[in-house]
C-alpha cells in the first residue's frame, strides 16, 4: 500500500502546489483527477522521487519513499507527462538499453522479455522503426512497455491519454486495464472519464489539495437527487447562475444545457439529473 501523509510542496516561485495532501492507495488502478494546474504532476514526481517535499511522509510498503529513493526506484515504473524519445532510435533497441540499464544482464532473458513487451503494447510489428515516426499512441504504449520492465509493484501514468485521438486513447486504456490489480497504479490524469472507465478508488485534486476521494461510483451516488438540469439561451445564463448554484453550462445544439446543484427541485422546468462522476467533478473543482 501506499500511503501519503501531510504532504506540501512550495516552489520557489512560491506558487504552493502541494497543501498537506493525505491519500492511502491500494492495489489496483488509482485515478488521481484535476484540472490542469491543480498539482497532479506535483504529487507524481514526488511519489517518483524526482522532487522533494517540503513536509509529509510517503510509504510504500516497507519503504520510506522520500528517504530511500534508491528502494522505491527499484519498484517503480513510471511514464511522465513529457515522454520525450530518441528519434532515430528503434523501439526494440530502446527497450533493450533500458532492460540492460535496469540489470537484467542476460542476453537471452533480455531479448524474450523485450519481445514480450512489444507483443503486450502491440508494437511488435513495428519494433524495427525509428520512434521518432511513432504516432502518439504508439509513443505512449512504447511508454508503458519501458514503464513494466523489471516488475515494477508501482505503476505511475502521468495524463498518458492527453493528446491522443479517441481510438489511440481507447487502445491505451484498454492495454492500462490488463496491466494486473497485484500491483499499485496510479492514473493522473484531467479526463472524467479515464477515470470511470478505469478505477475503482480515485481522489479529486484541485488548488494542490484533495477535494474529494472513493469509489467513483459511490462519489456519484452521493450527488443522487442533488443535480438538476435544463435548456436555456446562451443570453439567459448569467441570470441562472447569480440565482442557483451551477456546476456545469455545457453546449449543446446552440444552447447551453446547465447543470445545478440543490438539494430541493430548483423548480422554473429543471428536471432530476441522474449524477456522475463528471458531475462530481465540476461540483468540487469549482
Ligand atoms: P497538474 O499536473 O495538475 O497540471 P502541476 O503539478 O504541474 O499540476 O502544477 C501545480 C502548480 O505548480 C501550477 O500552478 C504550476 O504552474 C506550478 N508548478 C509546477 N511545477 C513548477 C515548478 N517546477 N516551478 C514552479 N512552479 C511549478
Amino acid at each position: 500500500m501506499l500511503q501519503i501523509t501531510n504532504l506540501s510542496k512550495t516552489y520557489p516561485n512560491g506558487v504552493q502546489a502541494l497543501k498537506n495532501i493525505s491519500l492511502e492507495i491500494s492495489n489496483g488502478m488509482f485515478g488521481l483527477l484535476g484540472p490542469n494546474g491543480a498539482g497532479k504532476s506535483s504529487l507524481m514526481r514526488t511519489i517518483a522521487t524526482l522532487q522533494d517535499a517540503d513536509s509529509g511522509s510517503i510509504t510504500f510498503g516497507e519503504i520510506d519513499v522520500l528517504k530511500q529513493k534508491e528502494e522505491l526506484r527499484k519498484v517503480l515504473g513510471y511514464l511522465p507527462q513529457e515522454f520525450g524519445v530518441y528519434p532515430k532510435v528503434s523501439a526494440e533497441e530502446m527497450l533493450n538499453y533500458i532492460a540492460r540499464l535496469k540489470g537484467i544482464s542476460n542476453d537471452k532473458e533480455r531479448k524474450e522479455l523485450v519481445k514480450a513487451l512489444l507483443e503486450q503494447v502491440n508494437l511488435y510489428q513495428h519494433r524495427t522503426k525509428y520512434l521518432g515516426g511513432y504516432s502518439g499512441g504508439m509513443k505512449q504504449r512504447f511508454g508503458i512497455a519501458q514503464a513494466l520492465i523489471g516488475n515494477p509493484k508501482l505503476i505511475i501514468v502521468d495524463e498518458p491519454t492527453a493528446g491522443l485521438d479517441p481510438a489511440e486513447r481507447l487502445r491505451f486504456n484498454n492495454l492500462l486495464s490488463e496491466i494486473g490489480e497485484n500491483i499499485v497504479i496510479i492514473l493522473s490524469t484531467h479526463i472524467v472519464d479515464d477515470v470511470n472507465e478505469l478505477c475503482n478508488d480515485m481522489a479529486i485534486i484541485a488548488n494542490g489539495q484533495v477535494v474529494q476521494k472513493g469509489n467513483p461510483e459511490t462519489l456519484a451516488v452521493s450527488l443522487h437527487n442533488k443535480i438538476w438540469t435544463k435548456r436555456v439561451k446562451k443570453t439567459e445564463v448569467a441570470d441562472y447562475q447569480a440565482h442557483n448554484k451551477v456546476i456545469l453550462a455545457k453546449l449543446s445544439g446552440g444552447a447551453v444545457l446547465l447543470y445545478v446543484m440543490s438539494d430541493i427541485n430548483p423548480g422554473n422546468g429543471f428536471a432530476a439529473h441522474s449524477a456522475t462522476l463528471e458531475d462530481i467533478y465540476f461540483a468540487n473543482i469549482n
